[in-house]
């Protein structure tokens, strides 16, 4: 899936010095699974590669060079680049350090949902297309197979980009499958007993954090001694109270891209709680993160003609 012009691409910015290394993704050591890489050179670009196990939100690997001058290109998936346009809005990084290499998204596959559909698999017995492949000769499509936050995408195609290897697509989601939709359908109290076996699994890895491209604090709340605001052993209230404090410090920031809950060890659907905050987000100010440069995230402004209905 348009490995080759991934690679001319990331051959001819480096031979060029247009940027100093691309960010991309390359095989990784397990089956089924992309992981990501730095190319610093021209030789080095045939390690690329591009399919549907490109897990990682790459905006993530920028963050550690916030500090330095390198100019940096990255391959964007429509997620991935919502989370550039965040980071550039949030002022980390000045625009011209950074080359985006969109490409539209056909999905991440889920490895479990594999599994549990096919059986034992193996690598060689699968031949892969965009929307559907071939496993032992017999045709499959994509879809069912979608991690959840990626079934309820609706913004595949990178909307911020230098330039854009593939064609666009259509968003994946239709409606018919919305995980956050089947919990907002159930009672408080059936939420309030999924949550709550959900987050006593929690080991606080801090995983789903790590992999977070707008979780970018140098010091995280979660780790502070002075105050201390949450224990290092993981009990449920404290558990809660991290998962609740990040997800409130993504609100209307939070891309929807689900790194955090398939960073999870533990498989805990993690990613519920951020994309919840953004739904509301989305149905109180009509705002969506990282759709645009220019339009003004509605909890980082203030103005003296705010209503605040809420303070009472
Ligand atoms: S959330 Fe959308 S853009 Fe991001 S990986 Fe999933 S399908 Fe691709
Ligand atoms: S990655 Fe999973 S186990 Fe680790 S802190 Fe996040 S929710 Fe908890
Ligand atoms: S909270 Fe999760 S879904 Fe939202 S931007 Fe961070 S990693 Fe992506």
């Amino acid at each position: 899936m348009f490995e080759k012009e991934i690679r001319r691409k990331a051959k001819e910015l480096l031979e060029a010095k247009t940027v100093d290394l691309v960010i991309g993704y390359t095989s990784g050591s397990l089956p089924f699974q992309a992981r990501p890489i730095l190319v610093s050179s021209p030789e080095d670009v045939g390690k690329l590669v591009w399919n549907h196990f490109a897990r990682s939100n790459l905006a993530r690997y920028l963050l550690p060079y916030r500090d330095s001058s390198k100019k940096i290109a990255l391959l964007a998936k429509g997620c991935d680049a919502r989370a550039v346009a965040v980071l550039l809005q949030e002022e980390q990084f000045p625009r011209e350090r950074i080359h985006i290499i969109g490409l539209p998204c056909p999905g991440v596959i889920s490895r479990r949902k594999l599994e549990e559909k096919l059986g034992e698999i193996k690598e060689e017995d699968f031949s892969w297309e965009e929307n559907s492949f071939l496993f032992q000769g017999e045709k499959w499509e994509v879809r069912p197979f979608l991690e959840d936050t990626c079934a309820r995408c609706r913004y595949p195609n990178p909307p911020l980009y230098d330039e854009l290897i593939g064609e666009e697509k259509e968003p994946w989601r239709d409606g018919s499958v919305d995980y956050l939709k089947e919990l907002d359908n159930q009672s408080r109290e059936e939420r309030w007993q999924f949550f709550a076996a959900e987050l006593s699994r929690c080991i606080r890895c801090y995983a789903c954090r790590n992999a977070c491209p707008l979780c970018y604090c140098k010091e995280c709340f979660a780790e502070s001694d002075s105050p201390r605001w949450v224990n290092g052993v993981p009990t449920l209230s404290d558990n809660l109270f991290f998962h609740l404090g990040r997800s409130m410090h993504l609100a209307g920031r939070c891309v929807e891209c689900g790194a955090c809950e398939r960073a999870c060890p533990e498989e805990i659907k993690i990613g519920l709680l951020p994309l919840k905050v953004e739904e509301i987000v989305r149905e109180n100010f009509s705002f969506e993160a990282g759709l645009s440069l220019e339009e003004e995230a509605p909890l980082l402004t203030y103005k003296e003609s705010d209503p605040g209905e809420f303070i009472k």
